[in-house]
């Protein structure tokens, strides 16, 4: 048995001393500053020669890159953990002011650098990446320039960002603030509570249907109250993307979120075929859910109940221990990370008012170190999420070493490390359930998850893929938003409801994210592409783990499909990966119903 007692609460104290106050931070800000200044500058200096010896300036330019970017998102990170372990820590507000100030400066610094690259000609361009130092950056390099190739001139494009300010990104703003502004009456013991949106979807995983009935209608109508603002303000939005897009000649609206992605669009066909070829045991979940909660069909306001009972407390320590015992069943390196990031407090976990709510684990480049934030009450949903986040350290870890500018890795793959990591405890707890009820739940927990990425992702796919399609033609009225979006679920959810919710498209905000187009479908590919590893680590056994972290090391300077035949043998363009992975998916649905068959 391990001595040591691990501790509840972070250090951020090796980083810079004094939090918000740190004198250590403001002098690391602005050497940032004249880093970021002097790559700027020599940006702008350099007109490309087209000849080979471009290579040398390049080179030079890429060292400063590395050494601005890194300095730039250690600050970041930890301006971030400082905010979110005190949401009234003031000084930490002004502090991330000046991080996204010296960010701002640093992309439309990069945004230049891009263009200069795709001015070197294509005979130069194969020239130059046969440096020795460059070649690694190759994937990297070629891709920045271009994009850059398939923007518009470097004038034209710094037009539509600055018109984008109070066009484009308003409307997005402007969503927000209507939002914060609607209100979801409910009556609560005999008084009218006023809810705001957020409260409002807590009320979905009420075990009492009553409940969840009530606050649903209210929900719509509360929506629909607001319908006509957020349809104009979807039809601006889309109306300003679409037309960027014309304006590049880009004819595609999955052009965009695909390249972003790195991916084909086959592989996305791919996968939604086979989802859809697999929908029958989903169905049959749902129909079962109805039945053990004595109804017909399931509404969509009953998608989040809770089914069984979990009622076991684990506290920080065992779920500390019982996450290293199931890591280490798939690999000494993941077993041995974990423990490390315990023992070095590199998690935030204390349960105290005052934090920001949810989890995220965010990277220090300059020290190799990653920190974790979340607030750990006990539950079981809490150790799966404490394994998710350590997934995300493993990932940056694992990446130890590789060149900056290869490790950007997209939002498609950036959940492969920690879905994984949070199945290995998530099995293991079904596993080690101490009675049936307990077991169920934390099936249903699983499988409810399932049904939200290949059934309510699939909708909003489906919707966003029609509404901009229609949007071409002009305008899209609330009534055929509905339409459309009611249509959409019900195809994705294979008809299985009793009730559908045709003002999603208003009540999503993934829909009014300007910063990343189709905020959708990444989900659903890093569910299952993490799956479909699951199923071959689960094959191989530990001896897999070297292979996973060579995987990982590539996650940002390769096409998916080009990761995925490098690393795992398989074509994403076909269905065999894909299959096994929603395998994995639909064993979780046949034990739930094998288990509550006689209910
Ligand atoms: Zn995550």
């Amino acid at each position: 048995m391990t001595a040591v007692t691990y501790l509840d609460v972070w250090n951020l104290e090796v980083f810079f001393k004094g939090g918000s106050d740190s004198a250590e931070l403001a002098a690391h800000l602005k050497v940032t500053k004249e880093l970021i200044e002097n790559f700027e500058t020599k940006v702008h200096n350099w007109t490309p020669l087209n000849k080979t010896e471009d290579k040398v300036y390049l080179k030079e330019l890429l060292s400063d890159f590395e050494l601005a970017g890194k300095k730039l998102r250690q600050a970041a990170a930890f301006v971030g953990c400082l905010q979110a372990q005190n949401t009234e820590d003031k000084k930490a507000y002004a502090l991330e002011a000046t991080v996204t100030g010296l960010s701002a400066v640093f992309q439309s610094a990069l945004s230049a650098f891009d263009n200069l690259l795709s001015s070197i000609n294509d005979e130069v361009w194969a020239q130059v990446l046969e440096d020795e130092y460059l070649k690694e950056l190759t994937f990297s390099l070629t891709e920045r320039r271009e994009r850059a190739k398939e923007k518009l001139s470097i004038e034209e494009e710094s037009l539509i960002s600055a018109l984008g300010v109070d066009g484009y990104h308003s409307w997005g703003q402007l969503y927000d603030l209507i939002v914060s502004k609607i209100k979801v009456p409910v009556e609560e013991n005999g008084e009218v509570k006023q809810l705001s949106v957020g409260q409002a979807a807590n009320r979905f995983s009420s075990s009492n249907r009553e409940v969840r009935k009530d606050v649903f209608k209210s929900w719509e109508k509360s929506w629909n109250e607001q319908a006509d603002y957020l349809s104009k303000t979807l039809n601006h939005l889309s109306g300003f993307r679409l037309n960027v897009y014309k304006k590049r000649g880009w004819k595609d609206v999955l052009k965009e979120p695909l390249s972003i992605n790195r991916m084909k669009k086959e592989t996305l066909e791919t996968m939604w075929a086979v989802i859809s070829e697999n929908k029958q045991p989903l169905v049959e979940y749902l129909n079962r859910k109805a039945k053990l909660l004595g109804l017909e069909k399931l509404s969509w306001f009953d998608l989040d109940a809770p089914y069984g009972k979990t009622e076991s407390k684990v506290s920080y320590q065992e779920g500390a221990e019982f996450i290293e015992q199931n890591f280490a069943l798939f690999g000494e390196k993941m077993a041995a990370f974990a423990k490390k990031a315990f023992e070095n407090q590199w998690i935030e976990a204390e349960d105290r008012p005052g934090k920001a709510p949810g989890g995220f684990c965010t990277g220090f480049p300059e020290s190799e170190e990653s920190r974790i934030f979340m607030t750990y009450s006990g539950t079981p949903s809490n150790v799966s999420t404490l394994a998710h986040e350590l997934g995300h350290g493993f990932h940056s870890y694992a990446m130890k070493g590789v060149h900056y500018l290869n490790r950007g890795y997209a939002m498609n793959v950036a959940e492969t490390a920690s879905t994984f990591a949070e199945m290995i405890v998530a099995d293991a707890a079904v596993k080690n359930a101490k009675d049936e009820e307990e077991k169920l739940a934390l099936l249903d927990d699983k499988i409810q998850r399932t049904v939200a990425l290949l059934m309510n992702i699939h909708a909003r796919f489906l919707f966003e893929t029609r509404f901009y399609e229609e949007r071409t033609r002009g305008p899209v009225s609330v009534d055929t938003l509905n339409n459309l979006m009611e249509e959409a679920q019900k195809e994705a959810y294979c008809e299985a409801l009793d009730e559908y919710h045709p003002l999603f498209w208003a009540s999503k905000l993934h829909f009014f994210i300007t910063s990343v187009p189709f905020y959708n479908f990444p989900y659903t590919f890093g569910y299952l592409f993490s799956l479909g590893i699951y199923a071959q680590a689960l094959e191989e056994g530990t001896g897999y783990e070297e292979k996973y972290i060579s995987l990982l090391r590539d996650t940002a300077s390769m096409s998916v499909e080009d990761l995925a035949a490098k690393h795992l043998q398989v074509d994403l363009v076909q269905k065999d990966f894909w299959e096994k992975a929603v395998k994995i998916c639909i064993d979780d649905i046949d034990e739930f119903l094998q288990l509550t068959e006689n209910k």
